[in-house]
């Protein structure tokens, strides 16, 4: 007999991917089937297994959409066919989102089902304007009304004269079209004309735009400003408190788009402190990491081990796990190391480094070194296949005995039409290592003109330079947080003071 089929009803959240629940990416990694709506995060399916069967379910433009009998019966058909399938719906599956016909079908048809609740555009467009749809002092209840039918229609589900006695905040889905009479209608039933209401389009995206104003003129000012679904309207006290409480728009780096060109697995600490300072990351990994085999021979009679990036560090501490070895084969030995991101990556092993040199380059190194006794020495300098002569040189001249042992190599990452196209909106394009110049620029990747360039310090900056590219910024500090902080700072100072 087959596995017994199940189908998932989850809500995928308002757009940000960051929204999405832990329940909603767990799920989507297991389907055998995902079947999914137009509004969805960017990425939500990147994480489904290799082969899943990934079906749009949603409107085309100029195609006729699967009627919602259809979705059912499809649902059915794979649940019975023993499938694991995730219905992948905008938002909260039973808020508007006929999450409950599913249900209903899939409990006729005798198909096990779970539902996982999403958050809801309704709550999310708001909180991302800085309003909140329920207030101590401003509303104690909220409703959530469809603004989809024809108010103009006789026998309307909805009660006007009810929603506009209601005490509390409204919350009005897909209403943008129908706003002009729905208003009316709320005024004409003896909603205040003067009471606040805000329009929240693309809530969680970066294209979010709010426009706010009363129940007498939010529908002229939404025309006059082009809003487009999907948007949110909340009507209610709180929508004014959006004055002070709007906080997304506050961010220093709002507004900005920042490329990230470093290797995807080591991007995520870059963007994500991106993210948080409010810009819009694009994601264009120019490099990517391969592990070489590594070989060591008497380890543990180094005198001296250095090393010069993270990436060297984890891999290095891999090779020794791979032996059954750990850090105390090094006991005794003396650790420099360049960059504090390669610091922290050894403290992360118990290994406190005693040489870190102040700026983060080999000739720092070299300076750092000086007083250690190195002549007859053993050194290990672990790290990239590709790395300037430098630092080995001028030990082997002090007299050391000096391995070099090649960890990784940095090879080119492609772009994809989709990535390309997200760096040509770019503000800011960051470089975080030669590399990533050199291979952005043979892959094709066009740094835009209006874009500013930031460089994490004085090599990459060069090799930008030499690749005819103009530095607008070079970190102070040569690391992440360093480099954060020169565009952050550098943004601040572009930014048209208040006045
Ligand atoms: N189930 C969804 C709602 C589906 S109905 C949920 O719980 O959010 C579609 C309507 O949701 C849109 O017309 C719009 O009113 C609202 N909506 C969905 N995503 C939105 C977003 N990112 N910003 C503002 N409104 C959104």
């Amino acid at each position: 007999m087959m596995g017994r089929g199940i189908v998932f009803l989850v809500g995928a959240g308002p757009g940000d991917p960051a929204l999405m629940t832990c329940r909603s990416l767990e799920l989507i990694a297991g389907a055998d089937a995902v079947l999914y709506d137009r509004l969805i995060p960017p990425g939500a399916l990147d994480g489904a297994p290799e082969g899943a069967d990934l079906r749009y379910v949603g409107k085309r433009p100029g195609q006729a959409a699967m009627t919602q009998d259809e979705i059912n019966d499809l649902l059915v058909d794979l649940g019975r066919a023993g499938k694991r399938v995730v219905r992948l719906k905008g938002g909260d599956p039973f808020v508007f989102g006929r999450g409950g016909e599913e249900a209903e079908a899939l409990a006729a048809a005798g198909v096990a089902f779970e539902v996982v609740p999403g958050v809801t555009a309704g709550v999310a467009a708001p909180a991302y304007a800085g309003i909140p749809v329920t207030h101590r002092d401003a509303a104690s209840a909220v409703a959530f009304v469809t603004g989809h039918e024809d108010p103009g229609k006789a026998d309307s589900a909805l009660d006007w004269a009810a929603l506009a006695r209601f005490p509390g905040t409204l919350v009005l889905y897909m209403g943008v079209r129908n706003l002009p009479l729905v208003t009316e209608r709320l005024a004409a039933a003896g909603r205040d004309p003067a009471e606040a209401a805000a329009v929240v389009e693309r809530g969680t995206e970066p294209e979010q735009r709010t426009v706010t104003g009363t129940l007498a003129d939010i529908s002229g000012r939404v025309e006059e400003e082009g809003i487009r679904p999907p948007a949110v309207t909340v009507i209610g006290t709180v929508a004014s408190m959006r004055e002070t409480i709007a906080w997304l728009e506050r961010r220093p780096l709002y507004g900005e788009v920042v490329a990230v060109t470093r290797a995807r697995a080591q991007a995520s600490g870059l963007a994500g402190r991106l993210r948080e300072l409010g810009a819009e990351v694009v994601e264009t990994p120019a490099i990517r990491i391969e592990a070489r085999p590594v070989r060591l021979a008497g380890i543990a009679d180094y005198h001296l081990v250095c090393l010069t990036s993270p990436n060297g560090v984890r891999l290095l501490f891999d090779a020794l796990g791979d032996l059954g070895l750990d850090a105390r084969v090094f006991a005794g030995a003396t650790f420099a190391a360049i960059g504090p991101g390669t610091a922290a990556e050894l403290a992360r092993r118990g290994i406190r480094p005693d040489v870190v040199p102040e700026r983060s380059l080999a000739e720092a190194l070299v300076d750092a070194l000086a007083s250690l006794p190195v002549e007859g020495r053993r050194v290990l300098i672990a790290r990239a296949s590709e790395a300037r002569d430098v630092l080995p040189a001028a030990l082997r001249e002090r007299g050391a005995e000096v391995d070099v042992v090649p960890l990784y190599d940095t090879v080119a990452e492609r772009l994809s039409d989709d990535q390309r196209e997200a760096l040509s909106r770019a503000t800011y394009v960051t470089f975080t290592s030669s590399s990533t110049v050199r291979f952005l620029l043979e892959a094709g990747g066009r740094v835009p003109e209006s874009a500013r360039v930031v460089s994490i310090g004085p090599i990459t900056s060069r090799t930008a330079r030499e690749s005819g590219l103009r530095v607008h910024v070079e970190a102070e500090r040569h690391d992440v947080d360093g480099l954060v902080d020169a565009l952050t700072g550098d943004a601040a100072a572009r930014r048209v003071p208040a006045a």
